[in-house]
């Protein structure tokens, strides 16, 4: 029995030696970067216990223990590629979403990153109590915008006439915009 422990502990050290190797520790926020391969929603992967999961868990579970069943981890520090175990706190999934909700606006910028939404007017709310962009909406209605002014120049008719005959769709719209043969 305290062979097989001891034998675990081994592996927890080995793993975390693993993983501290792939980590910049950033003095300033004391966020533990990770400097590894990244998974397109931003978070650290690193194998542990034979399979490849994201690296705050597995440092959390290295470091703090088991995550909670039913429990996701919430970076306080908002950095997804922060691995510091301090800087995570296990939290209900509805906890989560409001605190990221919320959280986009005490990091000064938008979900996209490119909008600082610090100042006043910046975000409009919702009835369901969501939060949004306004820059982030205003671009993307200037983009339909110009996908529609494409497609009536591709289609030949205006957009609601086409879309009175067709019915209105935005795919459809970007189609033609992209001059791919559209019913007509
Ligand atoms: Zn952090
Ligand atoms: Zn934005």
């Amino acid at each position: 029995m305290s062979g097989d422990i001891s034998g675990v502990l081994a592996y927890c050290e080995a793993t975390k030696k693993r993983l501290m190797a792939k980590v910049r520790k950033d003095s300033g926020t004391g966020c533990w970067i990770f400097t590894g391969w990244l998974d397109p929603g931003g978070y650290g992967r690193c194998s542990f216990g034979g399979k490849t999961q994201r690296a705050h868990r597995v440092s959390y579970r290295l470091f703090i223990g088991d995550i909670p069943a039913g429990l996701e981890l919430d970076h306080l520090c908002r950095v997804r590629e922060c691995v510091n175990p301090h800087h995570l706190e296990a939290v209900t999934p509805s906890q989560n979403r409001l605190r990221s909700r919320n959280g986009f606006e005490l990091s000064g910028r938008c979900r996209s990153g490119l909008h600082d939404v610090s100042q006043p007017g910046a975000v409009s709310s919702w009835p369901n109590g969501d939060r949004r962009c306004r820059q982030c909406r205003l671009e993307r209605d200037r983009d339909r915008a110009k996908t529609i002014k494409q497609a009536r120049k591709a289609l030949g008719m205006t957009y609601s006439e086409y879309a009175a005959k067709y019915g209105y769709s935005m795919s459809t719209a970007k189609q033609a915009a992209a001059g791919i043969q559209v019913r007509s």
